[in-house]
């Protein structure tokens, strides 16, 4: 049995995700925690919300409500709508939780030790109105260059420059729009990224088997223009993570917090002991997945995310843990995703576009939606959401291939031979055929789920789907059972193992339709299936059975045409 460890990258706080950010990192991770759970190894799969910054705090604001409070709900909606899904975290934590608030000022204090964190004064923009510094991008004024009324401090959107808020024309403040800004000094501390550059290029040119897209990117950001910068990891906020050496005061950064990049992928870590304390575990059953020197050893991780997110993951996390100079778990694998776009245009949090997904869930049931985005997975090259494609995608595979798999065999066994799987005749050359390209085809279904190659993955699935629609066209037991009975008795009962075979086969991909078909057959034997004759011939005959409701409804081209609509807008 292998030990798997898996995290998704954290989703933010400040709101409802679209679809093209669940299939970016979760819906993927929760694909190959439920395969890797199915093989019978031991995976311990961890996501949480990322709620420091910012955003958060204006987020809050605009709520009403204090910011603790505020992130207390939304991580509370962002777990509802993550069981809604049907991800199956073993723990969805929050990084504002005490463990990482500890966690975050241990390695803080190990990389002071180590000599790898220097303080810096700077010069920043403080707002005598709104009582605090103002990152960069919370000044807005008149760009320089073009004249845009509305640049920020960091960039001007216009015209694209990159700016310092120093050099924009009567500068405001974001928030509140006052112009009763000064520049003060202020004191922060630096992660010595370049010091560790050396360290970080071997480790990388360590992972042979990485994906050359993760590793260029890696490569570009150590070796491009000046290289591999120091980075700043604290800020003038009140929300966050108190600045401290371990369990100790760090002196002279009183009133600063750790910068919410620095504190967010620790949150990996941190998300293991809140599961371990919230099940009344001991610290020994969180650190066999992260310690080397605590069991970690022979684990194997594995980390999903978006494209945008590999040189936090490749260099500025793996920075932490190796300053640390302590056995942390490093990543061996990493998945990431480029993006899918939404109707010929981009999904958006901040223009509201696309679909979300508390609103998917309330037109579809969540099958539907991992379906469909997990076998359009946007892998090699960005993807596109279209209501036709969708529809289609739904109607023919879900509905046509699958759906009317098991309702045709099932309910022809009632009609014939009543709710049990029929006696009687035996496997024939027709039956050997189909076994050995099961047999094929599952062979390659395992190597792409093993490689987290998800669209190959999808398509060896329904391959595998219509193969058994196949078998049972050319089968056809309604014609056979006028002539020989026992024969008809044989393939239907070959059928109803199949049924089996699928809702085993598919759980990773669509978890409730599954969880309806072992149901529907009154077996609770969810072993996987290596064996494709033996699990053919799992369900005895004798062993009863209920015919399942309608697994996959169509979508109609009115509701098609009704979402188009409805989800052609922005949401409020
Ligand atoms: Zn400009």
């Amino acid at each position: 049995m292998e030990r798997i460890l898996i995290t998704s990258a954290i989703p933010y706080i400040n709101g409802i995700k679209h679809l093209g950010n669940l299939v970016g990192s979760q819906l993927p991770a929760d694909l190959y925690a439920r395969y890797q759970r199915g093989r019978g190894n031991e995976v311990m799969f961890l996501c949480a919300t990322d709620e420091h910054g910012t955003p958060a705090e204006l987020a809050a604001a605009k709520a009403g409500k204090p910011v603790a409070e505020y992130c207390a709900e939304m991580h509370e909606v962002q777990a509802g709508i993550a069981k809604g899904f049907c991800l199956s975290f073993d723990h969805f934590g929050r990084s504002s939780s005490p463990q990482n608030h500890a966690l975050t000022q241990h390695f803080a204090g190990k990389l002071a030790e180590a000599g790898l964190i220097r303080e810096v004064v700077e010069k920043q923009v403080y707002s005598n109105a709104d009582g605090r510094f103002l990152p960069d991008r919370y000044i807005e004024g008149t760009c320089p260059n073009c004249g845009f009324e509305k640049a920020r401090g960091d960039q001007c959107e216009e015209c694209t420059k990159q700016l310092d808020p120093t050099d924009l024309i009567n500068p405001r403040s974001a928030i509140s729009g006052s112009t009763d800004l000064e520049v003060r000094e202020t004191k922060h501390l630096y992660l010595c990224q370049s010091a560790m550059k050396d360290q970080l290029d071997a480790w990388i040119d360590s992972k042979a088997d990485w994906p050359v897209l993760t590793t260029s990117i890696a490569k570009k950001w150590l070796h491009d223009g000046d290289g591999l910068q120091d980075r700043g990891i604290t800020r003038d906020l009140d929300w966050g993570i108190p600045v401290k050496k371990g369990a100790d005061d760090w002196p002279g950064m009183e009133g600063k917090v750790f910068y919410v990049w620095f504190d967010a992928p620790i949150e990996y870590i941190a998300c293991a002991k809140e599961w371990a304390d919230a099940n009344g575990k001991a610290d020994a059953d969180w650190e066999r997945w992260w310690r080397t020197d605590k069991g970690a050893e022979d684990v194997k991780y594995v980390q999903f995310m978006g494209k945008d997110n590999v040189p936090f993951h490749t260099l500025s996390f793996p920075a932490t843990i190796l300053g640390s100079g302590e056995p942390w778990k490093l990543v061996d694998h990493l998945k990431s995703f480029n993006y899918l776009n939404y109707d010929g245009g981009q999904f958006s949090t901040s223009q509201g576009r696309g679909v979300f997904m508390d609103q998917a869930l309330e037109i579809l049931p969540a099958d539907y939606w991992r379906w469909w985005l997990l076998s359009h997975a946007p892998e090699s090259s960005d993807s596109e959401f279209t209501w036709e494609n969708f529809q289609q995608s739904v109607n023919k595979d879900l509905a046509d291939v699958l759906g009317n798999f098991v309702s045709r065999i099932t309910k022809f066994c009632r009609s014939k031979f009543g709710e049990e799987v029929p006696t009687g005749g035996a496997n024939g050359e027709q039956e050997t055929a189909l076994i050995e390209e099961l047999t094929t085809r599952l062979r390659a279904y395992e190597q792409h789920m093993e490689a987290m190659e998800v669209r190959k993955s999808a398509q060896e699935l329904r391959a595998i789907w219509v193969a058994g629609n196949e078998y049972l066209q050319s089968a056809a037991p309604w014609s056979v059972f006028k002539e020989d009975p026992e024969r008809a008795a044989a393939q239907v009962r070959l059928g109803l193992n199949l049924i089996r075979f699928y809702a085993v086969l598919s759980a990773p991909f669509i978890p409730q339709a599954s969880a309806k078909l072992m149901e529907a057959l009154n077996s609770s034997d969810d072993s996987w299936p290596s064996d494709v004759a033996a699990a053919l011939s799992a369900l005895p005959a004798g062993h009863g059975f209920t015919v399942p409701e309608v697994l996959f409804a169509k979508i109609t081209d009115e509701q098609r045409e009704d979402w188009q609509t409805r989800f052609s807008g922005t949401r409020d």
